[in-house]
């Protein structure tokens, strides 16, 4: 959510920044910025809308401006207009920040500071940052504010007093007039990363902006801050405790968030789940052995297997994963498992007794509803295990041990290829929980050979993309749809309909399909689309009947079957069908249709789909 970006060194700073906050559009945005400095003076230029249009606005770029601050923003506090775009000065001009985060107690401070003095001019929380620095930079000389006995400039002493003051989230990027060769990064509750390259550094809120410039990368921890010059860096806490931190590489590489051959990173990363899901299970699962082995959590087998209760806590996309393994958990393993939507999970007091688990499951392991859920549950006394796909994130490091995706970056803000290796990490748990308490030896092997086909079977999926284009086409002027599955499939139903929300913009529901007759069936007219899964499994024939049901109303039936149902085909205006697998293993292929049905739907209604309005890829805020 939101992307900041800040650049000091030899080269000119102005095209490095835009074409970093290009890499961070992925995220969300509203309205973009930059703040350079060279010669004395911040040079600001900020609009609302797309990178473009902050390019149309900009200046040649000045030979002296090496260093600057860049930013995209995703309102929160104020309209996404040019006056509330990043960066903000305080009122002396001499301070430029850019923010990612909410500060919570921005009214207090506002009030304050207008009581000493400030103005304002947008309505946004950061500016108060920008004039709290300002107000502690100008009282740095006076003696009731002394600066503390570390050698430090009064800009560093500034920021951290300051810091000091606010409640709430921030990653920062922060520049003084005054001090032209000093960048200072700081971080709380939002990710700051800075990349150590040959006499430059590049600071930026994911490793996307920076890969293309260095693969060595510090990654700030919560209340930490970094002082960069152009010569070197120094690292502290904002109580100005220094501390070393290690530096590390960078996973992925620039080809791997590049779209190579495709229009959209949704498209390309639908496409990469064969390669991503055999990256996941490659070395985990072991069909000979009938084994599987999850390094990360090596240590916590024993508690895991002696587990009472699981709660699955996520959001979005992650929580329908959550759900397909709530299923999986207490169908192989027999442990009572429940999934939580985080951002309810930490406000209403959940019970936590001795042999309750927590699994926490987020792509980015920046989510902030997430991250906070995993505090709650470790306050209360819960070993908290982690799924997610980005290397060394908030999430991983808060948590005790944890599984990682391995799906490489996922850019496009659908989530899809980090949902189907969610599902396959959860799936290697319980089976291998399974084996050891309820199901036997060789059924468990049975699973594990099956999972090492789910990659090819997508494949064979991913052959029918025009077909599902044409499916697409015929049914993309109805504006609601709604999706049904039972059994494992269910979770599959709320996913399907989420992915056609988000990029499509068309209202659909996601239900577990025999709830329809209970309610939603009202919602069936005359052509409406309903996407049944009724792939092979017990419940088939119940499904069949839901199926009847939207029929005989004058419902479009669009039916995910399994290859080879003769029998469906009567059924079905449109039919798209999946290779067999066994039914709880269903949930990595069905998916994959309803995926390509949004995309194409979104694509034939004319939007990008990799930048749908008021989305961003990882939600850093509550
Ligand atoms: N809260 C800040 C604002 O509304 C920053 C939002 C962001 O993270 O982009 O301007």
């Amino acid at each position: 959510m939101c992307g900041i970006v800040a650049y000091i060194g030899k080269k000119l700073a102005q095209p490095i920044l835009i074409e970093g906050l290009k890499r961070l559009e992925y995220r969300g945005y509203d309205s973009a910025g930059v703040a350079l400095l060279g010669g004395g003076s911040i040079r600001i230029k900020k609009t609302s809308g797309r990178i473009s249009a902050l390019e149309d606005v900009l200046d040649e770029p000045n030979a002296a401006e090496t260093f600057g601050i860049g930013h995209t923003r995703w309102a929160t506090h104020g309209q996404p207009n040019t006056v509330n775009a990043h960066p903000h000065l305080d009122c002396t001009g001499k301070i430029a920040v850019v923010h990612n985060g909410i500060i919570e107690n921005y009214g207090t401070l506002k009030t304050w500071l207008q009581n000493e003095g400030a103005h304002f001019a947008s309505q946004t929380d950061t500016e108060v940052i920008a004039n709290l620095i300002g107000y502690f930079y100008a009282k740095a000389d006076s003696p009731e504010e002394p600066m503390n006995s570390e050698p430090q400039t009064k800009f560093e002493w500034a920021v951290q007093r300051a810091l000091q003051e606010l409640s709430g989230t921030f990653g920062l990027a922060i520049v003084c007039s005054d001090f032209p060769d000093i960048l200072i990064g700081a971080k709380k509750g939002s990710p700051l990363i800075l990349g150590v390259g040959d006499n430059e550094f590049i600071m930026a809120s994911d490793a996307s902006a920076i890969i293309e410039h260095t693969a060595q990368a510090i990654y700030l921890a919560d209340n930490e801050m970094v002082t960069v010059t152009p010569d070197g860096f120094h690292t502290k806490t904002i109580e100005n405790i220094t501390i070393s931190k290690e530096l590390r590489q960078i996973e992925f590489s620039l080809e791997q968030i590049e779209l190579g051959t495709f229009p959209h990173h949704m498209l390309k990363e639908i496409f990469e789940q064969p390669k991503a899901l055999a990256t996941c299970m490659g070395g985990r699962i072991d069909p000979q052995n009938n084994r599987i082995k999850l390094g990360g959590i090596d240590s916590y087998l024993r508690d895991l297997t002696r587990t009472k209760r699981l709660i699955l806590t996520a959001c979005g996309t992650a929580f329908h994963a959550g759900l397909v393994g709530e299923f999986l958990f207490e169908h192989l393993a027999r442990i009572p498992a429940e999934t939580e939507y985080a951002s309810e999970f930490r406000y209403r007091n959940p019970i936590i007794e001795d042999g309750t688990l927590v699994i926490a499951i987020s792509q980015s392991g920046e989510t902030l509803d997430t991250l906070s859920a995993v505090e709650e549950a470790k306050e209360r006394g819960a070993t908290v295990l982690g799924i997610v796909n980005v290397v060394g994130s908030s999430i991983a490091r808060a948590t005790d041990a944890g599984v990682y995706l391995h799906a490489g970056p996922e850019i496009g803000v659908a989530s899809t290829k980090a949902f189907t290796t969610q599902v396959a990490v959860l799936t290697m748990l319980a089976i291998e929980l399974g084996r050891r308490r309820h199901i036997r030896s060789d059924q468990a092997g049975k699973y594990i050979e099956e999972l090492s086909q789910i990659p090819d079977k997508i494949s064979q999926i991913l052959s029918q993309s025009d077909h599902i284009k044409q499916i697409a086409s015929e049914n993309m002027d109805q504006e609601n749809w709604l999706f049904l599955g039972r059994g494992f499939n269910y979770p599959v139903a709320l996913e399907g309909a989420l992915k056609l929300k988000e990029i499509s913009y068309i209202h659909a529901e996601g239900l577990p399909a025999a709830e329809m007759k209970h309610g939603p069936i009202a919602l069936i007219v005359d052509g409406m689309p309903a996407v049944f899964i009724a792939t092979a499994g017990p419940q088939y024939d119940k499904i069949m009947g839901n199926i009847a049901e939207v029929r005989a109303r004058g419902g479009k039936t669009i039916v995910v079957a399994t290859e080879g149902d003769e029998n469906i085909k009567q059924h079905a205006d449109h039919l798209i069908t999946v290779p067999f697998t066994p039914e709880i293993l269903q949930p990595m292929l069905t998916v994959v249709p309803l995926q390509l049905l949004a995309y194409h739907a979104a694509v034939l209604r004319g939007h990008d789909v990799d930048k749908p309005r008021n989305l961003a890829k990882s939600v850093t805020v509550e």
